[in-house]
């Protein structure tokens, strides 16, 4: 069966979900998040209150979803999911809001690409439980206030920069989520090893984690290719030889860089001379939009010492030259 059919897209969703902590305890990684906001939580849990508005950023595949998830479950709440681009008018939030019930967690990914419109009526229902509601056009419009159920607010976002102040500051708490560290991916990967029934020694979990990107999606991702590998070719048996060799035909080299990292650093290198180089200039350069470039390369490149940002555009460090076996200038940073 695997040989023919490995895991429809269905599938991997499943596992996904299946692999998701469900509360605070299992949640690996991110300890100081995870204290600060075991106490935000626990002290209104105590008080019988919502808590404050919680905004989680970070890039993509951290555990923001995961945690907002843990954060109902934690309150005991009912969690409602949307997302910025599914709020294009404010009438798709109102209708959202007022049919929260009372201490319900919403949800809202991507939270900065919300529009206009949605986002101020977000403002007065974070500050006061209330909406105006528009009726009519003109000069004969008029606004019906409307209460709704008090709630808690959880936003997240890639790009906190990109929030506006009055939205931001309306959270009472932001959790910056950073990349893991590869001992905490090695939980990740046993965690999952173990749900998933599979046999993952010590050296091929090390060698998978170190090529996660930083990311427990990835991970996660990783983990089932090199199982399929291992199906397939070695009889199961996860060795360190048979990670990187899974790793290797999937394109994720020693240092976790995949095929679009190694694009962005080629281009940087080669076409450019290592820069500076504006955003716009680099994206174009790989075929790709720069907010993919931005939000899911760069933040792992600029981590791992290989790209820097600059005033004057992204600059190739001395050991990207040397990571894609070219010579770094003399002149090279770092
Ligand atoms: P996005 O920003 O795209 O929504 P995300 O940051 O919300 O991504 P999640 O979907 O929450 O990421 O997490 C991705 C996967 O990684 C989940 O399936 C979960 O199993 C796993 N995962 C994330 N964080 C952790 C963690 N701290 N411990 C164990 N597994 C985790």
């Amino acid at each position: 069966r695997e040989l023919v059919s490995p895991d429809p897209e269905g599938d991997e969703q499943a596992i996904e979900s299946a692999l998701r902590p469900k509360r605070l305890g299992e949640f690996i990684g991110q300890s100081r998040v995870r204290e600060q906001l075991s106490l935000v939580l626990e002290s209104a849990v105590r008080r019988g209150r919502p808590p404050d508005h919680v905004l989680m950023s970070g890039s993509p595949g951290l555990g923001k979803t995961t945690l907002a998830m843990i954060i109902a479950a934690e309150l005991g709440m009912p969690l409602r999911l949307t997302s910025g681009p599914a709020l294009e008018r404010a009438g798709d939030l109102a209708a959202i809001l007022s049919t929260l019930a009372e201490g319900e967690v919403l949800f809202i990914d991507e939270i900065h690409r919300m529009s206009r419109s949605a986002e101020e009526m977000l403002y007065l229902a974070m500050e006061d439980f209330r909406v105006d509601i528009v009726v009519g056009k003109g000069p004969g419009a008029t606004a019906i206030p409307l209460e709704i159920a008090p709630f808690t607010l959880v936003g997240a976002t890639t790009r906190a920069g990109l929030l506006p102040a009055p939205l931001r500051d309306r959270f009472g708490f932001v959790a910056h989520m950073d990349f893991y560290d590869v001992a905490e991916l090695e939980q990740v990967l046993r965690r999952s090893a173990r749900l998933l029934s599979l046999e993952l020694p010590d050296d091929g979990g090390h060698e998978i984690a170190r090529r996660s990107r930083g990311t427990p999606r990835i991970a996660n991702r990783l983990l089932r290719r090199v199982r399929d590998f291992a199906e397939v070719r070695t009889e199961g048996v996860i060795t360190r030889e048979v990670a990187a060799a899974a790793l290797n035909l999937y394109e994720v080299d020693a240092e976790g860089l995949d095929r679009l990292d190694r694009a962005v650093l080629g281009a940087l290198l080669r076409k450019f001379g290592g820069g500076p180089v504006g955003l716009s200039t680099l994206a174009v350069a790989v075929g790709e939009e720069p907010e993919t470039v931005e939000v899911v390369a760069e933040p792992f490149l600029v981590r791992q010492g290989l790209l820097a940002r600059t005033p004057r555009g992204r600059v190739a460090t001395a050991s990207a030259w040397t990571h894609l076996g070219l010579v770094p200038p003399p002149d090279a940073v770092g």
